[in-house]
């Protein structure tokens, strides 16, 4: 096995089962795959870490349990979640799933008339970028008024139910940790939000699992000292950001970073799941250059042009 950099991978929903398949497989080949409990332990009572990796899927995407969860009980691996228990006990979405597919404009004409602000320079094609610079109650009120005002009913639910995390939890192979309760951009709010919605999804995740939350992942990755210190005193002992970075015992244990992988569309991944899993991992290893491509727009072409594809090959 060669020697690499530890590392943590994030992952959102997985709607194509194969192409994780293809993942994990090419990771076995070349990491330990490790829990998050390895972690903690790696951080705080200094036991070392070799060739590990370990693996978290944020916001609790219904596709966790549908794809993911069969996948690593077939594998044999640990991994962490990230979840709001608000959700999952309601039933329903991230006010980022509700308003995908939304009309831009209308959304646009409805936000101008919410945050009564004409001076802003915004784009209606950009919306979900502005949204994530309003507080979370404004957000949510968008929606409403959306809904209301074209006869929009909510979708149907995308996540978890309480059911379905507690399920997954009893596997043994999976920790589940805190994510807020609403997905609110934590540097936008105030005090009293912030600290509302961290300290609640975290007392409302314990008891739904009757046990004590442990981790959490900061929503879009932004965060702040206050952040850190509500996570803190509500005994959280890691916290993962989005931020690429080397995996360190001197890293903060309350921005740990993460290897991310970037959007592509689900087209381009269903058509070509091998290559996407070859990209991914390059991404992985670090391959700053890639990640060029990967998130480029013609990315594809400029990667499977790429001679250094051949170096990757003998790798996967
Ligand atoms: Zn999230």
């Amino acid at each position: 096995m060669k020697i690499l950099p530890n590392t943590i991978i994030t992952l959102h929903e997985i709607n194509d089962p194969r192409w994780l398949n293809n993942v994990i497989i090419s990771l076995k080949k070349n990491y330990n795959i490790v829990s998050v409990d390895n972690l903690e332990n790696y951080y705080y009572n200094n036991i070392d870490l070799k060739n590990a990796c370990h693996l978290t899927f944020d916001d609790g995407d219904l596709s966790f349990y549908n794809n993911v969860l069969p996948l690593i009980k077939k594998h044999k691996i640990p991994v962490s979640t990230y979840v709001s228990p608000l959700i999952a006990r309601e039933n329903r979405n991230f006010w980022f799933q509700e308003i995908r597919g939304y009309n831009q404009e209308k959304l646009f004409e409805i936000t101008q008339k919410i945050i009564n602000d004409k001076n802003r320079n915004i784009q209606p094609v950009a919306m979900n970028p502005f949204l994530k610079t309003l507080q979370i109650e404004t957000i949510l009120e968008i929606i409403k008024l959306y809904q209301k005002e074209t006869n929009t009913p909510p979708k149907p639910p995308m996540n978890m139910t309480k059911k379905q995390l507690i399920e997954i939890k009893s596997s043994g192979l999976v920790e589940i940790g805190a994510h807020t309760l609403n997905h609110p951009i934590l540097i936008n709010e105030s005090d009293e939000s912030a600290t509302y919605e961290i300290e609640k999804s975290i007392d409302q995740l314990s008891e739904i699992l009757n046990c004590d939350t442990r981790y959490f992942v900061y929503p879009n990755g932004d965060y702040g000292e206050r952040e850190i210190n509500i996570l803190k005193k509500k005994g959280i002992k890691l916290a993962f950001s989005i931020k690429r970075g080397k995996i360190s015992q001197l890293n903060n244990t309350y921005c740990i970073p993460r290897s991310g992988s970037p959007f592509v569309s689900p087209s381009i991944r269903n058509r070509s799941p091998y290559i996407y899993s070859k990209c991914i991992l390059m991404l992985i290893l670090g391959e700053e250059k890639y990640y060029h491509y990967a998130t480029s727009k013609g990315w594809l072409t400029s990667f499977i042009n790429n001679i250094q594809l051949k170096t990757y090959e003998r790798f996967l």
